[in-house]
């Protein structure tokens, strides 16, 4: 395993750039979720630490060597494709032994070992004589991660592997990644538009947008807190609410101007707050002692069984709440939200920035 340390990496097309001065350290061990919605610039930074994409400005190093400029080959990384790319008319055992037989020294014997130890760890010994035509979804994408295994490179670089698998399935092969980050050590970069996949499956994630990093941290910390409107918008399902600051609210405005300072109570700052961070005044001793308080109309409960959501309009904005789910909420019904103020993010007007709480 090695570490990856991408220095002021940029990627220039002719009238576009689409990676603007990227700064990311990936550890040895890491997995690392590069996440973002499409056209961020991800898959153009995993190509250009594969070496399929020339790097227009800034520097590369893996396990320490500058390899900005070095061939695909020369990097000692592995990459699996959404589309798997297997060979169809080889058998899954010649699909994961075909690379090294070519451009390797080892002999067939080690070669057969490295192939039945990837199988096992992947449980596809049974598959080896088939051919992916014979194989689901699922079974092609542990040989396309197989032939990978195979290599034993410094690195794994993933682009949406589990994109073309069904829910269940994806669900499934999230935790298989996860057992073999656990069992090999093995430094992954790992690309997805999928939220969900970089909450569950990143040691961090680097959260890009417009082909800039906004934020790089562990899952919750970015979850808790967020640097941008952007990201906290982007990081959780379902997304977080923002919310405009109370008018007509003397003392909630006072609390925050104090605690925030008066760039909060400027026109168009929002505050963040997620579902399960909203409370209903109504039927929440606790929140009732929330110095910020908004009035709302009811516009839809839904009960999910283990939790209701229910969708309030506050003003022009709407609001989803998390509740238990025998909140006694009616469609059209008037409620007072407040907020958890432990967990309250303020996002400035202008820049988006999240606005720190004055010492
Ligand atoms: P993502 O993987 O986040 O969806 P990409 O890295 O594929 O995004 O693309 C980032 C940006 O670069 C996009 O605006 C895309 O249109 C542009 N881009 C990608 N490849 C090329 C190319 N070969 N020529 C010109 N622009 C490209």
């Amino acid at each position: 395993m090695a570490a990856i340390s991408l220095q002021g990496i940029c990627k220039r097309y002719r009238d576009h750039t689409a990676v603007h001065h990227l700064d990311l350290e990936v550890q040895a061990g890491e997995f690392m979720v590069l996440v973002g919605p499409s056209g961020c610039g991800k898959s153009t930074t995993l190509r250009m630490i594969a070496g399929l994409e020339d790097i227009s400005e800034g520097k590369l190093v893996i396990g320490g060597k500058d390899v900005t400029h070095a061939e695909p080959h020369e990097r000692d990384i592995a990459m699996v494709f959404q589309s798997y790319a297997l060979y169809p008319h080889m058998t899954v055992y010649m699909n994961m032994a075909f690379g090294l037989l070519r451009t390797s020294r080892l002999s067939r014997p080690e070669i057969d070992a490295r192939v039945q130890d990837a199988a096992q760890r992947l449980r596809i010994t049974e598959l080896l004589q088939r051919r992916p035509n014979e194989l689901s979804g699922g079974q092609r994408q542990r040989v396309a991660i197989g032939r990978a295994l195979v290599r034993k490179p410094k690195v794994f670089l993933f682009d949406e592997p589990l994109s073309n698998l069904d829910a269940k399935l994806r669900t499934h092969m999230r935790g298989e990644l996860e057992r073999l980050h656990d069992e090999l050590g093995i430094t992954i970069v790992y690309v997805t538009h999928d939220q969900v996949e970089a909450m569950t499956l990143g040691t961090r994630i680097a959260v890009m947008d417009g082909g800039r990093l906004q934020q790089v941290g562990a899952p919750m910390d970015i979850y808790r807190a967020p640097a941008t409107r952007f990201v906290a918008s982007f990081i959780g399902s379902p997304e977080m609410n923002f919310l405009p600051v109370p008018q007509d609210d003397g003392a909630g405005r006072a609390w925050l101007g104090d605690r925030y300072g008066v760039d909060a109570l400027r026109p168009g700052t929002v505050l963040g707050l997620r579902p399960e961070e909203v409370g209903l005044a109504a039927n929440d001793a606790v929140a009732a002692a929330s110095p910020l308080r908004w009035s709302g109309v009811v516009q839809r409960v839904e009960r999910l069984g283990a939790e209701a959501y229910a969708q309030i309009r506050v003003g022009d904005v709407g609001v989803l709440v998390r509740a238990a789910p025998d909140v006694a909420l009616e469609t059209g019904q008037s409620t007072v939200l407040t907020a958890d103020i432990a967990r309250l993010r303020v996002f400035d007007s202008q820049s988006g920035l999240a606005l720190a709480e004055r010492a």
